[in-house]
């Protein structure tokens, strides 16, 4: 396979780059967070955009890993991923210690709106969804935008990151399947509890997660007159709207259909259809 070129690159602020890992946390067996020492994306990117990752040096896996960027430090010019264990290309990124450098595509795809008629958010995750919310949480902060965050999980020992958003001053509620942490069930059934308690008139809803949820919380929303922002995360190959792998249905009629890498990752619930 022919080697990317930076002059191919399609999007304006879009390189390629040899990140160093300064920082590497476990939160669970599984989970895990890696800072990257890179001013570029430190500074450039938005909450939303995400990075697509040569996990090994040679080429097994051959195609990239996109991640969300989870953190960024624009001052000190560094960002972070926050990641899952679940196939052959999160094994060998969680594999690598600090020192090592990645070969790093981004920052890609478009990202969250944030707007100054929406004086609150309402932050929702299912599970890793939480990756880009920490993110847009910081920014909405900046933004002097007040958040609350509804999380959701299988168990406590899943839940990640939390302090971070208490330390930005964002609430949090959680929801885990078996009860171990907050409400009993899944995410969508705690919004569907507290939503007349927490969604104000001019919220916006951001929200990350299996689709199935945002195809719920889209739902809900829609009924509650609310605009709704979600990321999606459809396996992809390029990143960058070359192979087309990454698509989604559209609800408009003259073009049925979007590309999760180059039209989002996040698009307006009612720019999109996620039913099965
Ligand atoms: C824009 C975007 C942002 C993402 N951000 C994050 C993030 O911040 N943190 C994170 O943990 N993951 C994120 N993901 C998902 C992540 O890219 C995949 O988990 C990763 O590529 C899996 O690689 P793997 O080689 O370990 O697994 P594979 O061996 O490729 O897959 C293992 C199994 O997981 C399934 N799978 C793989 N990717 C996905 C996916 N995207 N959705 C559903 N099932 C999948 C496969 O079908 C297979 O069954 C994101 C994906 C996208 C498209």
């Amino acid at each position: 396979m022919e080697p990317l070129l930076a002059s191919s690159l399609p999007q304006k602020d879009l390189k390629l780059l040899q990140c160093k890992i300064i920082h590497k946390e476990w939160f669970t067996p599984k989970i895990v967070r890696l800072r990257f020492d890179e001013p570029h994306i430190a500074k450039l990117s938005n909450p939303g955009q995400f990075i697509n990752i040569k996990v090994t040096d040679n080429y097994v896996p051959l195609l990239r890993r996109p991640f969300s960027i989870h953190r960024v430090d624009r001052e000190n010019g560094w960002f972070e991923i926050l990641f899952k264990v679940i196939g052959m290309g999160t094994q060998a990124l969680a594999q690598h210690e600090v020192g090592a450098r990645l070969d790093i595509l981004g920052p890609l795809g478009n990202s969250f709106k944030i707007l100054s008629q929406n004086d609150s958010a309402i932050l929702i995750a299912g599970g890793l969804g939480i990756a880009p919310l920490l993110f847009l949480a910081q920014e909405l902060v900046q933004s002097k935008i007040s958040a609350t965050l509804f999380y959701g999980n299988r168990s406590k020992d899943e839940v990640c990151t939390v302090k971070d958003f208490d330390e930005l001053g964002v609430a949090h509620f959680l929801a885990t399947e078996d009860g171990s942490a907050g409400l009993k069930g899944r995410v969508t059934e705690l919004v569907a509890a507290k939503k007349n308690m927490v969604v104000q008139s001019n919220s916006m809803i951001y929200a990350c997660g299996p689709n199935p949820m945002l195809q719920r919380i889209k739902e809900m929303m829609e009924k509650m007159n609310k605009v709704c922002q979600v990321s999606l995360e459809t396996l992809m190959a390029c990143g960058f709207g070359v192979c087309l792998g990454c698509v989604v249905n559209s609800t408009s009629a003259s073009n049925p259909y979007k590309y999760v890498c180059k039209d989002g990752p996040v698009f307006y619930t009612s720019e999109i259809d996620l039913r099965e």
